[in-house]
């Protein structure tokens, strides 16, 4: 029996199998093979939530924290969206990160004039990419914001991962600091995967405005409830 006694259906799986052996991602909505996500799927899962104070997770702007900056998720980090994310984290799956950065440029609208800065990849990390930056670099394919990756954790800080959530809100104010002086008088947009307690995404803020640049917001494909 050969490949084409089984007809178009055979040649359709054959041709799958193919794809997939040297394109092994596939679209976490649909299932399409040889495509990390498609954008149009992936878009759909974006429903951003309202802007939100990163210290408190309370809505922006804060009655409590006057100096916090709009945080805006593209959804919750539960079900699907939530899967993304480890996927693009834990399962080497890189070219997804543009993927998800394309699908929030298409659903946020607020953030246009400011240079697009994702928080830094821990020393420590296995990782060999930065998925925060792969994010902002598909955001700015849609919006034409400049991504500036400037932002390093400071040497003896540890990897954030195993930490608590009270250990990561104890977090020094100077963990992270720029690597450039070319800030100053400046707007920028922090970008992330996930936001879970905000701890990183406000010492990466404070980074910015300690060397004069100002943080307009921060953007994310998800946000853990506070
Ligand atoms: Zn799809
Ligand atoms: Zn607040």
């Amino acid at each position: 029996m050969t490949l084409f006694s089984y007809g178009c259906a055979g040649v359709r799986i054959f041709r799958e199998s193919f794809i997939h052996l040297f394109f092994p991602n596939s679209c976490p909505v649909c299932g399409k093979l040889g495509t990390a996500g498609c954008v149009t799927c992936m878009t759909s899962l974006v429903i951003p939530l309202i802007a939100k104070c990163p210290f408190c997770g309370r809505p922006y702007p804060c009655s409590v924290h006057r100096c916090a900056y709009p945080l805006i998720a593209g959804n919750l980090h539960e079900g699907i969206n939530r899967k993304v994310v480890l996927e693009v984290k834990y399962r080497n799956n890189a070219s997804l990160g543009r993927v998800m950065g394309k699908a929030l440029a298409n659903k946020v609208k607020e953030f246009k004039n400011c240079l697009l800065v994702p928080v830094p990849l821990h020393r420590k990390s296995r990782r060999n990419y930065n998925q925060a930056e792969l994010i902002a670099q598909g955001i700015s394919e849609i919006w034409g914001n400049p991504v500036v990756d400037f932002l390093t954790w400071r040497s003896d800080m540890k990897s954030q991962i195993s930490k608590t959530p009270i250990e990561r809100r104890k977090m020094p104010e100077n963990a992270v600091k720029c690597r450039t002086s070319n800030v100053k008088g400046k707007n920028f947009l922090l970008v992330d995967d996930v936001s879970t307690t905000g701890s990183t995404l406000n010492v990466c803020s404070k980074a910015i405005l300690r060397s004069g640049g100002r943080v307009v917001g921060a953007i994310t494909w998800t946000i853990s409830a506070y």
